[in-house]
């Protein structure tokens, strides 16, 4: 592949590109997904690239919520896969929570395709792939959970989610933390936590605020999850992004 300039301007956002074009070309992305980078993109264009004071406490109380949970799954898709490998499988470790593949583009091969890339990585028993029930409700492929997996999860980690199955799982009151740069779409909304921030950025906070948090009493995790409230977080991603293009606009004097 060609070099990239490591004085290029865009050179951190070309270099997370790099990964999700040699994924593509792996079979682990679909072209979908490169469409949904792109949309990620934009938002995180607008963000400055940069992790966010909400999007930090949003992490904080999803490593909370993580290590208070009994039986928490990382549920991962292509994208996800391509951009935090390592960060999939340290958080994975560190909570010993089980990893599933689950793909709206499902194909047999690409759930392998995963599953190998994965393993090559060190990861085990990754799910996803035997044992399938169904979501109720859902029609889309990703209603096909692993039954010791998410379906009997009490949380669920969904790096890059879909709004439908999002929605679904809260319906099935399980708790979902979701990483997702839009703080608009309807799995954000959706979610018991929504973290506002790059796949790429949050992966490794989120693996760093469970290693903090690890040994903190019970109380002291209940109490930073209680006191998180995800509306309020969106709500300030959103302000902040209005505020960003307000000065970026030269309109900030007059809001
Ligand atoms: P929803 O279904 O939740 O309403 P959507 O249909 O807009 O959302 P999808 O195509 O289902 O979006 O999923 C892509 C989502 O993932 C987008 O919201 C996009 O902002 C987000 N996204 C893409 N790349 C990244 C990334 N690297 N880090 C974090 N979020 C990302
Ligand atoms: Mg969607």
């Amino acid at each position: 592949m060609e070099e990239i300039p490591q004085d290029h301007p865009r050179y951190v956002s070309l270099m997370i590109r790099r990964k999700i074009v040699e994924g593509f070309e792996a079979g682990i992305v679909v072209p979908q997904g490169l469409l949904a980078h792109g949309r990620g993109e934009a938002i995180d264009y607008i963000l400055g690239e940069t992790t966010h004071p909400p999007a930090l406490e949003a992490t904080r109380a999803a490593a909370a919520l993580l290590l208070l949970s009994k039986h928490p799954v990382i549920s991962v898709n292509g994208n996800t896969s391509s951009l935090v490998p390592h960060e999939i499988i340290r958080l994975s470790k560190l909570l010993k929570a089980r990893i599933e593949v689950n793909l709206f583009h499902r194909t047999p091969e690409r759930v392998k395709r995963i599953k190998e890339f994965l393993e090559k990585m060190g990861a085990e028993d990754i799910l996803g792939d035997s044992d399938l029930v169904e979501i109720p409700g859902l029609s889309s492929q990703r209603r096909f959970v692993a039954r010791e997996g998410i379906y009997s999860a009490d949380t669920v980690l969904v790096p890059l989610e879909d709004g439908d199955r999002a929605e679904k799982l809260v319906a099935m009151k399980k708790n979902v933390v979701a990483i997702d740069l839009n703080p608009l779409s309807r799995t954000s909304k959706a979610a018991t936590i929504s973290i506002v921030d790059n796949v790429v950025r949050a992966m490794p906070n989120l693996c760093r605020a469970v290693e903090e948090l690890k040994v903190k009493p019970t109380s002291e995790l209940e109490r930073i999850y209680h006191l998180f409230n995800n509306e309020e977080n969106l709500r300030r991603m959103i302000e902040l992004i209005f505020r960003r293009l307000s000065r970026l606009a030269g309109l900030e004097e007059q809001i």
